[in-house]
C-alpha cells in the first residue's frame, strides 16, 4: 500500500480501530482517502469540517433476526443487515445481497462504496447496502419466500420511497425482489412502488434494469475504446462469474463485435473457443438455476472446464470481473499482463485486489473501477424511481439510450476530474475524487450531518 497523506491517515487509523476486524471495509475506506490526497491539499476545509470523517461513520446501522420455517419444519435463524450510510444526495439506495459471506464488514464496505458510486451518477441517490448471509444455493422457491417474507416484517419499517430503496446484488434477483415487495405492500397497506427497484416489468419495473450493470460495463469499455480510437471489433474478452451482471456484458460485447472466451462460476470455469452461447448459458443460468458445468455438457465438445485454476489464465484483450470482491488479485494480474491484456473494468464490486491494481497501473492496463464501470445498474434503477414517481414507463430503447448516455458522463467526469487533480488517465483517482466532491459539498450545504 502507498502511504497516505497525514491526515487522511490518522482518518483512516481512526476507522480500522473502530471497525476492529472488518477488513473489505478497511479496504474500501483506503482506496477512496488513498485518491483524495491532492483533494485536501486543495481544499483543507473537508478536513477542517470533518466530512471525509462523517463520510466514514455510516448514518444508521441495522442488525436483525431473520426466522424462518425449512421445507423440513425446522426452524432456521440468519441475521439480516442494512446499513445506511448516506442521504446527502438523495433517500438511501443499493442492493441487498444474500449470501454466506455476508457479514457487518461486506456490507459496510458495499455501501461506502455505493456513495460513491451513486453520486458519480449524478442522479439524486444516497449509499445504502443490506443483506443477509442466508445461502440461496439449493434452497426450494417456497424457502426463498418464507426467508424474503421473515427478512421484509422486520426491514419493512426502514424503508420508504423517500427514506431507503433497496434492490438486488448477489443472490437477490427479480423474484426475491417480488417477494420482499409482496411483503412490504401487505404490511403497510401501501402499493408504493418507488420503495424497490429491480422489480418485474408487470409491476412497476423498468425496461433494461435487468440488463443494466453488464451493459453498462461494457458501454464505459466502448467509451475508453473510443477515447482511443478503437472499438469492440475483434477484441477476445474474458469475463469471471456468469450472474446477472457476466450474462449481460456477454451479451453487450457480442453486440458490439468482441467475442467472450470464457465466464466462470464457483466450481470454475469455461473456456469456449468459439465464444461463449450465450442462449444457452442463460437457459442453464437463469431459467434452470444450473452450473457452468452443465453449460459445458449441454454444448457438446466446443467447450471444457477447468475446475483447478484462475480464469485469468484465458489470453485476452479486456479483463471483466463480474463475479465478486477480491477475486482477482497479483498473481492473477500477472497473467493478464503477460497475455497481453490492455482494460480491466470491474463489473463486481472491488473484485480486483489492491496488489492487482498496483500491478495494472505499473503495466499500463487500463484500469476502470465498480464504481464508475458497474454504476450503470443502480443509474436504471434511478431511472426506475422517476418512471414510478411520475407512474409512466419508458421503451427499451429510450431507456438504454438514456443508460448510455450516463455511462458516457461518467467516464468523461472520471477522466476530467484526473486530469484536473493531476492524475491524467487514472481513472479510479478520478472516479473517487469526482464521487467524493459531489457528496461532501451537498454534505457541507446541509450543515452539520
Ligand atoms: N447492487 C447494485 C450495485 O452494486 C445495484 C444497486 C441498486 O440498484 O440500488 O450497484
Amino acid at each position: 500500500m502507498t502511504e497516505l497523506h497525514r491526515e487522511l491517515h490518522d482518518i483512516y487509523d481512526e476507522v480500522a480501530r473502530r471497525n476492529p476486524g472488518e477488513v473489505e471495509f478497511h479496504q474500501a475506506v483506503y482506496e477512496v482517502l488513498n485518491s483524495l490526497g491532492p483533494v485536501v491539499e486543495k481544499h483543507p476545509d473537508y478536513v477542517d469540517t470533518a466530512v471525509i470523517r462523517r463520510l466514514c461513520e455510516p448514518e444508521r446501522q441495522i442488525i436483525f433476526r431473520v426466522p424462518w420455517f425449512d421445507d423440513s419444519g425446522t426452524v432456521q435463524i440468519n441475521r439480516g443487515f442494512r446499513v445506511e450510510f448516506n442521504s446527502a444526495l438523495g433517500p438511501f439506495k443499493g442492493g441487498l445481497r444474500f449470501h454466506p459471506s455476508v457479514y457487518l464488514g461486506i456490507v459496510k464496505f458495499l455501501g461506502f462504496e455505493q456513495i460513491f458510486k451513486n453520486s458519480l451518477t449524478g442522479l439524486p441517490i444516497g449509499g445504502a447496502k443490506g443483506g443477509s448471509d442466508f445461502d440461496p444455493k439449493g434452497r426450494s422457491d417456497g424457502e426463498i419466500m418464507r426467508f424474503c417474507q421473515s427478512f421484509m416484517t422486520e426491514l419493512y419499517r426502514h424503508l420508504g420511497e423517500y427514506t431507503d430503496v433497496p434492490a438486488g446484488d448477489i443472490g437477490v434477483g427479480m423474484r426475491e425482489i417480488g417477494y420482499l415487495f409482496g411483503q412490504y405492500k401487505r404490511i403497510t397497506n401501501r402499493y408504493e412502488s418507488g420503495v424497490f427497484t429491480g422489480k418485474g416489468l408487470t409491476w412497476g419495473g423498468s425496461q433494461v434494469r435487468t440488463e443494466a450493470t453488464g451493459y453498462g460495463t461494457v458501454f464505459f469499455v466502448d467509451e475508453i475504446l473510443r477515447a482511443e480510437g478503437q472499438s469492440f471489433d475483434g477484441k477476445k474478452v474474458v469475463v469471471s462469474g456468469s450472474g446477472n451482471v457476466a450474462i449481460y456484458a456477454i451479451e453487450k460485447v457480442h453486440a458490439l463485435g468482441g467475442s467472450v472466451v470464457a465466464c466462470s462460476d464457483s466450481s470454475g470455469y469455461v473456456y469456449d473457443e468459439k465464444g461463449i452461447d450465450l442462449e444457452l448459458l442463460k437457459e442453464v443460468k437463469e431459467s434452470r438455476r444450473g452450473r457452468i458445468a452443465d453449460y459445458v455438457e449441454a454444448r457438446r465438445g466446443t467447450a471444457h472446464l477447468v475446475t483447478s485454476r484462475s480464469v485469468w489464465e484465458v489470453a485476452c484483450d479486456i479483463a471483466l470481473p463480474c463475479a465478486t470482491q477480491n477475486e482477482l488479485g497479483g498473481d492473477d494480474a500477472d497473467m493478464l499482463i503477460d497475455s497481453g491484456c490492455r482494460i480491466v473494468a470491474e463489473g463486481a464490486n472491488m473484485p480486483c485486489t489492491p496488489e492487482a491494481v498496483k500491478r495494472f497501473d505499473a503495466a499500463g492496463v487500463t484500469f476502470a473501477p465498480g464504481k464508475a464501470a458497474n454504476a450503470g445498474g443502480v443509474a436504471t434503477s434511478a431511472l426506475e424511481m422517476q418512471q414510478n414517481a411520475s407512474r409512466d414507463s419508458w421503451t427499451f430503447e429510450d431507456t438504454e439510450a438514456r443508460l448510455a448516455e450516463i455511462m458516457r458522463r461518467i467516464h468523461d467526469r472520471c477522466l476530467s476530474t484526473a486530469e484536473e487533480y493531476g492524475q491524467p488517465g487514472n481513472y479510479a483517482a478520478g472516479a473517487n475524487i469526482a464521487g467524493f466532491i459531489r457528496v461532501a459539498d451537498a454534505m457541507l450545504a446541509l450543515g452539520l450531518v
